[in-house]
């Protein structure tokens, strides 16, 4: 039984006065739904900045709200300007951190071996690296969106353990349907999870890949949700414009 993951990536959005003001209204609102985050798990990703502020806050009120990095260093530390470490993110009480999204391979070049280094230095810090993989249009147009996606998993995931993959969660997001509102259809999530899954399974180890969380990402509303939930190996959603709206968000937070 793999529990349900919700992940609101805010992006370049909110400053840390907006970034409580929306943790806290999540946080009220689920409560006042009677939430169970033990079915289903809540987290968000703010900025480098608002991290600090959302750890006062889900501390001070002992909130079950779980934050994320929307990155992270491959470098421990040293000369490397403007960069931010696992370590210091887990001392922030970071939980978890998205890699590879597909908005930091296109405007910042970041390789599938970079992204390899990245997810090690997560988990060498005790960080759920929430790994992100997905094909462009002009692939899935050419009907290589299978074989281009895994090949993206398969860099990523290069000379890790079975117990460090069972350590990550892997979010597929078609580039194509990312904050353009046109959402794959629940066979399209369904069908990459289901092949990201069977490729753990082949590659790494069978156990590990029936516990693997994946997520589907890319226009992701409260009113659509529900379907994308309904395949069988889609564990949850990585959303992006409407993990900012409490009324968008809290729905699909609290999705059961
Ligand atoms: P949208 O939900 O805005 O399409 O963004 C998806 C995404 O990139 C989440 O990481």
């Amino acid at each position: 039984p793999r529990t349900p993951l919700m992940v609101g990536n805010w992006k370049l959005n909110l400053d840390h006065l907006q970034a409580i003001d929306l943790v806290q209204k999540l946080a009220w609102t689920l409560k006042d739904a009677e939430h169970d985050y033990d079915l289903t798990e809540v987290v968000v990703a703010p900025t480098f900045t608002s991290l600090r502020s959302v750890q006062t806050l889900v501390d001070g009120d002992k909130l079950p709200i779980k934050y994320a990095s929307q990155d992270v260093s491959s470098h421990a530390s040293g000369a490397y300007t403007g960069e931010v470490s696992a370590e210091q993110l887990a001392k922030l009480g970071v939980s978890f951190a998205i890699i590879g999204h597909s908005e930091r391979r296109e405007y910042h070049n970041e390789t599938d071996e970079l992204v390899n280094a990245k997810i090690l230095a997560a988990l060498g810090q005790g960080i759920t690296p929430i790994l992100c993989v997905g094909e462009p249009l002009e692939v899935r147009q050419a009907s290589e969106h299978v074989a281009y996606t895994l090949a993206q998993l398969d860099g990523a995931l290069a000379g890790l353990s079975p117990e460090q993959v069972g350590g990550i969660v892997v979010a597929y997001e078609p580039v194509w349907a990312i904050g353009t509102g046109e959402v794959a259809t629940p066979d399209d999530a369904q069908e990459m999870a289901q092949a990201i899954r069977a490729r753990v399974a082949e590659t790494v180890d069978a156990d590990v890949a029936a516990g693997l969380r994946i997520l589907y990402g890319g226009s992701v509303k409260a009113d659509n949700v529900k379907e994308i939930m309904a395949g069988a190996d889609v564990d949850g959603a990585l959303v992006g414009g409407a993990s900012l709206k409490v009324d968008q968000f809290a729905p699909i937070a609290g999705f059961r």
